[in-house]
């Protein structure tokens, strides 16, 4: 009788189809809004059985959420902006290795982590952007040229604190050596047309009002109002230009959105798989066109309105990881310099 049970038992395990799992379910805790990634994860459950189940908050939030929440976290991913926020997470310990050849392959060395705890998963480039009627183009093509006296008053970016500027700096620390790095922040802040307030686009719309000449900006926010149903961003679209700076030496810099597995995860394999999916060709020109960023690899299509600002550009190869360690230094500097 017992035989017959344990027989029937086994019979069940082996009748059921490989690809059909107990619970497989990944949870993303995701500083991306949904409705970036909800199409993929569809697609990514029609494919595979595995359920995706998106919690969506600020990276900071969402990082402390982790640590506070430790071993009964639900969170298999972690999926943010900025190689800045990426290395902070694996600092604080709450990622771990992942063991993907796939990944590997697919995520270009200088877009993922030396010990492959984040891998990038789409683009941005922070350029240049001016009042085409304000100032010339030539007189500002690189990130240095805004640190020159002949922009004084006329140069507005967003506030030190913020992890895109923050970046940025690291690249310049990386390439230009800490003390340039100072004289450039002081240089750039005595340029400066008012005190750091607002985000990106109150910067380019400062921009479009004449208020300032040149900014610092993310692409995809120009993306953003080109493609805007309020008629008045469309129309501020058409009066601010970009410059990929740098295109002569190093090149613009970039960053990334990109994902990690956290070191509670309990379902390691299928947030393996996940990960792996949206680093797919399939998967890249949707996510990278969704909301106007670039994808991983050059072969991939990016969206006309991309397209129509210059692509391919040249882009900065530094390692993110480096980019991500000098951080910490970036925001000394910003403070010595005086940019709130
Ligand atoms: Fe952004």
């Amino acid at each position: 009788m017992k035989n017959k049970a344990i027989l029937t038992f086994l019979l069940i395990i082996f009748m059921i189809p490989a690809h059909v799992t107990f619970s497989d379910e990944v949870n993303i805790y995701s500083a991306r809004k949904e409705y970036l990634i909800k199409p993929l994860t569809d697609e990514f459950t029609k494919e595979t059985g595995i359920k995706v189940n998106i919690l969506s908050a600020q990276s900071k939030v969402l990082i402390k959420k982790i640590i506070d929440e430790g071993k009964s976290t639900p969170a298999d991913i972690l999926l943010t902006v900025d190689a800045g926020n990426l290395h902070d997470a694996k600092t604080k310990g709450i990622s771990i290795p992942i063991r993907s050849n796939k990944l590997m392959k697919l995520v270009p060395a200088h877009l993922r982590d030396i010990d492959n705890h984040w891998f990038g998963l789409s683009i941005r480039s922070r350029v240049i952007m001016y009042n085409p009627n304000n100032i010339s183009p030539s007189k500002i093509s690189t990130y240095e040229s805004l640190a020159n006296s002949e922009l004084k008053n006329r140069v507005c970016i967003r506030s030190s604190s913020n992890i895109y500027n923050q970046s940025l700096m690291s690249s310049i620390i990386h390439h230009n050596g800490e003390l340039y790095a100072y004289d450039w922040a002081s240089n750039v802040v005595r340029n400066f047309s008012h005190s750091p307030k607002g985000n990106d686009r109150s910067q380019m719309t400062s921009v479009v009002l004449g208020k300032c000449d040149v900014t610092l900006a993310n692409t995809y926010y120009l993306g953003k109002w080109i493609t805007s149903k309020k008629e008045i961003e469309r129309e501020y679209a058409k009066k601010i230009k970009i410059i990929f700076p740098n295109q002569n030496d190093r090149g613009a810099h970039i960053n990334i959105s990109g994902a990690l597995i956290t070191k509670y995860s309990k379902n390691i394999d299928s947030a393996t798989k996940l990960i792996e999916f949206l680093a797919s060709d399939r998967a890249q020109e949707i996510y990278a066109k969704k909301n106007h960023e670039y994808p991983i690899r050059q072969d991939i299509e990016v969206s006309n309105i991309v397209k129509s600002w210059g692509y391919p550009f040249k882009m900065d190869m530094m390692s993110l990881t480096t980019l991500g360690s000098l951080n910490n230094q970036a925001g000394i500097i910003f403070d010595k310099a005086g940019w709130k």
